[in-house]
């Protein structure tokens, strides 16, 4: 608990890193390092490793699961009692589906991803691909993506949806608020907030304020996320609380599974 860049004791409220990486995926920092570097920039730790058949360098199976969960776990009861022990599921990869309800119980929160969409086709479309399918248009692959999105709350047992402004490499160049027209984002806010998930302000896919500020409206909770794989990205997350804060939201009504708890305890 030392660290040069530790708050002072008094600090009181320090923000909460819902969504971080560490070498039990594709991030760089072994996990107790993702706890000191937390610590030093006075930030809660979370630990949400890719827990997908469909990522590289991730945890893969439900076995897998299981031995990545007991890690964090004796790691939070030898050195770190406020670490958060989540996971980054996939909504298009099978294994959250596949998962038993004794695993889910094990996790302090769990954020979820639209890493790929179905088409209507029956196709899917990766964040990461580069190729793009021949007569698509990024009108009709937006209407897909909010579709996605619906389904994956109304399905999808997690508490927060991550970097909800992540889309195909393709869209990249373009202005998030013309893909994202008004009528898009009034719907996925609507179906975060009856579902109860989370809003993740990602520092790594940053989202439009407009989008946000549409979220807080809708009475959707924000969520904090570095989705750090380096020493540099882990647990930086002074856009995204500086963001929350311009938009009036109270520190302690930002995502923390401590305060806020599970979306769903009994599936
Ligand atoms: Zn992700
Ligand atoms: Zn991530």
């Amino acid at each position: 608990m030392t660290g040069r860049a530790s708050p002072p004791a008094d600090a009181g409220w320090r923000p909460r890193d819902c969504h971080a990486h560490s070498t039990f995926s594709d991030g760089a920092l072994e996990p107790r390092d993702v706890v000191a570097t937390a610590r030093a920039r006075g930030v809660r730790p979370s630990i949400t490793d890719h827990l997908s058949g469909d990522v590289s360098l991730s945890v893969a199976t439900v076995a897998q699961v299981r031995a990545y969960l007991g890690a964090l776990e004796s790691l939070a009861a030898s050195d770190a009692p406020d670490l958060a022990r989540g996971g980054e599921f996939c909504w298009h990869d099978a294994l959250w589906r596949e998962l038993p309800a004794e695993l889910w119980d094990r996790f302090t929160h769990t954020v979820g991803s639209l890493h790929a969409v179905w088409l209507d086709d029956g196709t899917s479309l990766h964040a990461f691909q580069r190729r793009w399918p021949d007569g698509l248009t990024a009108d009709a692959y937006m209407d897909s993506h909010v579709e996605n999105l619906e389904r994956f709350a109304v399905e999808m047992p997690v508490d927060v949806l991550a970097h909800p402004t992540l889309l195909p490499l393709a869209l990249r160049k373009r202005p998030l608020e013309e893909l994202w027209t008004e009528a898009r984002e009034e719907r996925a806010v609507r179906a975060l907030a009856a579902a109860g998930v989370a809003f993740e302000v990602s520092n790594r896919y940053r989202p439009h304020e407009r989008f946000v500020r549409r979220a807080v409206d809708a009475g959707v909770r924000l969520s904090l996320g570095s989705d750090g794989h380096t020493p540099e990205q882990v647990a930086d997350v002074a856009w995204p609380l500086s963001v929350a804060r311009a938009l009036g939201v109270r520190d302690e009504d930002l995502y923390d599974p401590d305060a806020h708890g599970r979306r769903r305890h009994d599936r």
